[in-house]
């Protein structure tokens, strides 16, 4: 007998909490979605929110670790949080606390007056703010699963939030040379700034071998892979600037 069993618990459609805090990244792996908006934007009390958004348990994994859009910050964040009426990623609070972006009005109505989901609420809160760490576990076998189609977020982050880079080569190449992104870069950990570097000052008609297809590729291919890596890699600088150090 599973949990939900147990607990006397389904969820299904309109009762799945909202998706909300999610970005697009330099790859354009969610074209659905902007970039965050700026920095200092803030319509909210800062420390109220970010209480608010911490204090929710943790409901899924499944999207794996996130990296800050704005600062670069690895992980910021595997998870996902969920207060019954709304879904958001862990990370989403760094966004309000070092960043300070604009969130959407309908969501800071909702934690100044929250709405609640009945027993979903009510259920999450408990197991949230429970000592007992099998709790925890009770929580995220309940596999509860924010709602994809979140189309009020959608329209909010497309109207509010920054538009991918499209950059040049030439313009990455001058930006390669940029002694903020020299440094910022050394400090990741994952070698990508250096990998960005070397590649931004390699001529990029010299082809080159595909790494997982081993085969030569085309001018084309190449300049299309580096721009790729470049924008992923450069894209916060070109969008949000050079961020300072806390
Ligand atoms: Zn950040």
């Amino acid at each position: 007998m599973s949990w939900k069993k147990i607990l006397k618990f389904e969820l299904s459609g309109d009762s799945l909490p909202i998706m909300i805090g999610y970005w697009n990244n330099y790859g354009n792996y969610y074209p659905q979605y902007k970039l965050p908006p700026k920095p200092n934007t803030a319509n909210y009390d800062i420390a109220k929110v970010t209480k608010y958004l911490n204090r929710w348990g943790v409901i899924g994994s499944y999207r794996g670790p996130s990296t800050c859009r704005i600062c670069g910050k690895m992980p910021n964040g595997i998870a996902e949080r969920s207060d019954g009426v709304y879904s958001w990623p862990t990370g989403l609070a760094h966004y309000v606390e070092a960043h300070q972006i604009a969130l959407p009005d309908y969501f800071i109505e909702h934690i100044e007056n929250p709405t609640k989901k009945g027993d979903l609420t009510a259920l999450i809160d408990r197991l949230s703010n429970m000592e007992d760490e099998r709790a925890k576990q009770v929580l995220m076998q309940l596999r509860i699963q924010a709602k994809e189609d979140a189309k009020q977020w959608k329209d909010w982050v497309n109207e509010h939030g920054e538009d991918l880079p499209t950059p040049t080569i030439e313009e990455l190449q001058e930006l390669s040379k940029n002694p903020a992104i020299i440094a910022a870069m050394n400090k990741k950990r994952d070698g990508e700034g250096d990998r960005f570097l070397r590649m931004m000052n390699k001529d990029i008609s010299q082809s080159f071998y595909s790494e997982r297809r081993g085969r030569e590729i085309t001018p084309e291919e190449r300049k299309k892979n580096i721009l790729d890596v470049a924008v992923r890699i450069a894209g916060r600088f070109i969008v949000y600037g050079p961020v300072e150090e806390e």
